[in-house]
């Protein structure tokens, strides 16, 4: 589904992505691992369009992005959660998660959006006319979630979601990724959790100095310690 091949980005004169290939078939959650400053966010945001500078092979679903602004991206089924949230204060959780129809329509409207959102995020449910930037962190997280996931997307991509959250709603995110695997929405999950990614994803890939220096099943590199601390580690 996503197949990017020899990724450059650059921040002005600084070169942070050297040659970084992967792929993520439908329906898989990835995990992209590896240590602060390594590049992760930085491949998603050249995913997304969203770097000053990049270069290289980017296809989603068979089409080119890289000829593509990043706005095009979005309406082709590719949803993203920063790691920053960016829920808008002011605004109210319904009026938040409306935004996630803005760059990209859906199929079924807004009426209709909203109740699947309500039905899968009871908390949320209860807080639709609370102001989005009186809810927790846990719960602005899933917020900025409900939001990506308010246009049916194809793919989503994720950096950091567990960050800061408390371990319940850790796990209730990771039933909810499974469930969207489940239902054939393929995920790339940029995680510093490290461990909890891997149990959550069919394969891994560890970026490290802006390169990819392993791909394995998840399961394979969970089980495997000494990569894990030789390019995960804090
Ligand atoms: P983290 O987990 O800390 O977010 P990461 O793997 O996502 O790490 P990136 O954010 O992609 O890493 O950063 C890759 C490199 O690019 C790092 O060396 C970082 O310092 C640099 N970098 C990131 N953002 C900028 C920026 N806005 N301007 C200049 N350099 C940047």
């Amino acid at each position: 589904m996503l197949e990017i091949r020899g990724l450059n980005a650059w921040y002005g004169a600084s070169h942070v992505l050297h040659g970084v290939s992967l792929s993520v078939a439908e329906g898989e959650i990835v995990a992209l691992v590896g240590r602060n400053g390594a590049g992760k966010t930085t491949t998603i945001r050249s995913v997304m369009g969203l770097m000053p500078k990049a270069a290289g092979e980017v296809r989603f679903a068979g089409t080119d992005l890289m000829a593509l602004p990043a706005h095009a991206r979005f309406r082709l089924g590719l949803a993203y959660v920063p790691e920053e949230r960016r829920i808008v204060p002011g605004l109210t959780v319904a009026e938040n998660l409306r935004l996630g129809l803005v760059a990209s329509p859906g199929r079924s409207g807004e009426r209709a959006a909203i109740d699947r959102i309500a039905a899968t995020f009871p908390r949320l449910a209860e807080r639709l006319g609370q102001q989005g930037s009186t809810l927790s962190g846990g719960e602005q997280q899933m917020l900025a979630i409900a939001r990506a996931m308010m246009a049916e997307p194809a793919m989503i991509l994720l950096d950091e979601p567990s960050e800061g959250i408390m371990p319940v709603l850790v796990e209730e995110m990771g039933v909810l990724f499974r469930r969207l695997r489940d239902e054939g929405v393929t995920l790339l999950l940029v995680e510093q959790n490290v461990e909890w990614a891997l149990r959550l994803a069919d394969r891994a890939v560890i970026i490290d100095q802006g390169e990819v220096v392993h791909e394995s099943s998840a399961a394979a590199l969970l089980a495997d310690q000494a990569i894990q601390e030789r390019y995960c580690a804090v």
